[in-house]
């Protein structure tokens, strides 16, 4: 399934000026750093959530607590933005339409429906030429059983929506197992995809203005645990023509989708150098956070320039960086980083540090070309 470009001819665009406001669905660390990037610009951001103690609203112009299925609270929080976009991709695709019936949702609809599900997805990415681990549907025992005769062993199974830093995942051996993961996973749609024995991850965070500028940052080295993001180096060492090969993929996708805002592709680098997308992001990303230091213009503000019609920021980074998520209770241990030379320390306001809980994160910078080696 590729959704049809949307002709720029068919999208005037309203630039949304400073005073002007931005509605954000979502109100967690994304929403938060969205709507400080949003306030520099003299750009206000109305944040809907349903959790009565998101992070965002903290440091927001406006607030509205009500539950993404709420139509007579979508309404009326539509009736106060100038433009809708989001910090997740779960948003239920009703609320979508309701909200792109009134004011111009950016990222649009299409894109969302495009990258919500990772059959899709992976559909969409494939039919573009562009390379992924080898997949299959699965949604009953027989499909389960034939996905897996068909990809071979090891194999990961995940939850086709919903599923985020390896909830709803299980690698597998054998086909008996494969129905085993998929029960346990409550027998919800899922994809069963080969299991890459990749030399390392990278991703690349990109924006599209509405005018159809493409910039993209420095692709970068993600380090992950327990599936979870834990380090990012930027850039990534490597070749030029890697980095070449990141931003093309990522051109050609947001081209594909008439895609306006940020947009983060995570990528598998082969053993051989193949670059294979795992999954995209239609919106910031935590890989991105180490803009907000290292690039005059960050991934966040990049993105409220991108849907509010404004010319898009220069990407360049001016130093190194490698960030790294503060998780639980590692975020009490703050003080040493705010005294620390050349460390930037960002705490998301959350009340409960919960083990793994991204509760912040901080971003030491270097002179161009000395990051420390992964
Ligand atoms: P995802 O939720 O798809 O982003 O997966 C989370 C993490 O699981 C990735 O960042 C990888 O570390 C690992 N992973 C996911 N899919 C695969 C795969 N097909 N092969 C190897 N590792 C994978």
């Amino acid at each position: 399934m590729c959704p049809k470009p949307q002709s720029m001819k068919t999208m005037p665009a309203k630039v949304i000026p400073p005073g002007g406001t931005v509605g954000i669905i979502g109100g967690g660390q994304l929403g938060r750093m969205l709507s400080l990037a949003a306030a520099r610009l003299g750009i206000k951001c109305h944040i809907f959530a349903p959790e009565s103690d998101s992070p965002a609203f903290q440091v927001a112009a406006a607030h509205t607590i009500a539950g993404y299925s709420d139509a007579a609270a979508l309404k009326a929080f539509a009736q106060t933005v100038d433009v809708v976009t989001y910090e997740f991709e779960n948003i239920p695709a009703d609320a979508v339409a309701l909200l792109s019936s009134m004011r111009p949702v950016r990222p649009n609809a299409e894109a969302l429906a495009a990258l919500q599900d990772r059959v899709v997805e992976k559909t969409f990415i494939r039919g573009l030429g562009i390379e992924t681990a080898p997949f299959a549907a699965v949604d009953s025992e027989a499909s389960a059983r034939n996905a897996f005769a068909s990809i071979g062993s090891p194999a990961i199974i995940k939850t086709s929506r919903l599923g985020y830093d390896g909830k709803g995942q299980r690698r597998v051996h054998s086909a008996d197992e494969a129905v085993a993961a998929w029960r346990d996973l409550g027998r919800a749609p899922c994809i069963l995809e080969g299991f890459v024995d990749f030399a390392r991850e990278l991703s690349l965070v990109a924006a599209r203005g509405v005018d159809g500028t493409t910039r993209c940052y420095d692709l970068v080295e993600n380090a992950h645990e327990h599936h979870v993001l834990r380090t990012t180096f930027a850039p990534a060492h490597g070749s030029p023509r890697l980095t070449e090969e990141a931003d093309e993929i990522s051109r050609k996708i947001v081209e594909a989708l008439g895609y306006t805002g940020v947009i983060a592709t995570e990528l598998f680098e082969t053993r051989d150098g193949r670059l294979l997308v795992n999954e995209i992001a239609p919106r910031v990303h935590n890989s991105g956070h180490w803009t907000i230091d290292a690039c005059a213009v960050s991934q966040f503000e990049q993105h409220i320039r991108a849907i509010s019609g404004w010319p898009l920021g220069d990407p360049v980074r001016h130093s190194d960086a490698v960030m790294r998520n503060l998780l639980g209770d590692e975020a009490l241990g703050w003080a040493p980083y705010a005294a620390a030379p050349g460390t930037c320390l960002h705490i998301y306001g959350k009340p409960e540090p919960r083990a793994g809980r991204k509760m912040g994160h901080v971003t030491k910078l270097f002179p161009l070309g000395t990051r420390p080696k992964t």
